[in-house]
Order: structure tokens, then sequence, then C-alpha cells
């Protein structure tokens, strides 16, 4: 009995690269990459694309090389797709699990160029990579529904089960659900993305320098949507500065 319980548990265990922190988590990679893929058309159809070559350029070519690197790091075998949303009030941008990208053209003024994306893209990415939207419906009472029934919620786009798997896979803020990323999961997604970046051939030192613009835009206004349970800059930029050595030798390993 014993034994079959320790199984259990290890089998409801997913580990997030980088950190090696346990995670709980009861919802197969399967099931969520299908949820991520359902989340990702159910948004677009909502959406109108930014089809200016420079900007859909720039994404892809920033989602690919970090794609690619996640690949051969972390091996998540995601069926990577990207989009590029026509909204420039958003500041916003994210990645379900299975690698479906989705950039909001608002983010462009404070990403301003290529590595100033990668830190946004990296940290979003490493959501994806670290299961923290499978951690969280592990939480949710959608789990209630078993993956078989929470899945074909979805698919069949009851509001209840689509508003709150979607907001567990980080679209929280377009979906006016609150169901935020935690600060251990930001905070980890940072570290990742740091040492992802870097693995991709960006200056991990940008990331301070993009932060700090982020903690210039925020002041004396409501932080953009999908930082509003982020770290507070500053605490974010004091961890990143941190973790720059790490994210510098793997970053000088790959030149
Ligand atoms: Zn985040």
């Amino acid at each position: 009995m014993k034994l079959i319980l320790i199984m259990l548990a290890a089998l409801a265990c997913t580990t997030a690269p980088v950190t090696g922190r346990k995670q709980l988590n009861l919802v197969g990679d399967s099931t969520i990459n299908q949820l991520g893929m359902q989340s990702y058309q159910q948004e677009l159809a909502k959406a109108k694309l930014d089809t200016n070559p420079a900007h859909v350029e720039l994404v892809q070519r920033v989602a690919k090389r970090l794609a690619d690197t996640a690949e051969a790091q972390f091996h998540p075998g995601y069926q990577w797709q990207t989009t590029v949303i026509d909204d420039p009030k958003t500041v916003n941008a994210w990645c379900m699990p299975g690698g479906k990208i989705a950039v909001y053209s608002g983010i462009f003024p404070l990403t301003q160029d290529e590595n100033g994306l990668a830190v946004v893209l990296a940290h979003e990415i490493s959501h994806a990579l670290a299961h923290h939207g499978a951690e969280r419906l592990s939480r949710s009472e959608l789990m209630q529904l078993g993956e078989a029934g929470l899945l074909a919620a979805v698919q069949a786009g009851k509001p209840g089960a689509t508003q709150m798997a979607g907001a567990a896979l980080g679209l929280g803020a377009q979906l006016g659900v609150e169901l935020p990323f935690s600060r251990q999961q930001e905070s980890e997604a940072d570290h990742i993305g740091l040492i992802l970046m870097a693995k991709a051939g960006y200056d991990p030192a940008t990331a301070v320098d993009f932060w700090q613009r982020m903690l210039a835009y925020s002041k004396g206004k409501e932080p953009p949507a999908f930082l509003s349970d982020h770290p507070s800059s500053e605490q974010r930029i004091a961890d990143i500065k941190r973790e720059l050595p790490e994210a510098k030798a793997a970053f000088i390993a790959h030149k």
C-alpha cells in the first residue's frame, strides 16, 4: 500500500528545468498541450492580427531561436507557433503549454529591440517549460472534472471551464479572471528565461535594461496587465542581477 502511494506521488510530480523544483502536477503533457492549443485558437479568433512584416519577422526570428534552444536543452517536443496581435494598447505576451506564442503590438515600445523581445519571450516560454499552467490547474477546482472531462468542457467552449483553464495557463489578464501565476513561479520564469536567452545567444545582461525600462514605464500608473501579479520590479531586477553570473557563463559557453 505504502509503495503504491509513493508511486502515485511520483507520477503526480514534475520537475522544473534549471531550478530543479519539484512540483505537484496532475495534468498530463498531452492534455495540457491540447488545452494550450484550444486557448490559443480561442484567443486568436477574437483578435486582430498584426501583419506588419517588421513585427512579424522580428517575433518569428526571436521565437524560433528561443524555441530551437528550448527543444535542444529541455526537449519539450512542442509544436511551436507564433502570432502577433494588433493591439497597441496592450503590453502583453504569453506562451501556452505546447508552444503557442502570442505577442501584442503594445509591447514593442518597451522591448525596443530584438534583445528586449528575447527577455519577454524567454520569460513567457519558461512558464510553459516549467509546467506552471499545469501546476495551477492541478490546484484548481476544475480537476474535479478529471483530465478528459476538463478537455471536453474546454473543447465545447463551456464559458466557466474555458475561462478558468485559459487563466490557469496565463491568459488571466485578457479574460479578467483572477488566477495569477504565483510570485515563486514568476521568479522561476525569470531565472529559467535568463538561462534560455543566454543559451540562445542573447546577452542576458539586457534583461536588467528591459526591466529598468518597465520600472520607469510603470512608475505612477497601474502596472501593465501581465505584470500586475509579478514581483515588484525592484525585487525582480535585484534577483536577476544575482542570477546574471550563471546566465553569463551560459552565454559565453554558447559563443
Ligand atoms: Zn510571468
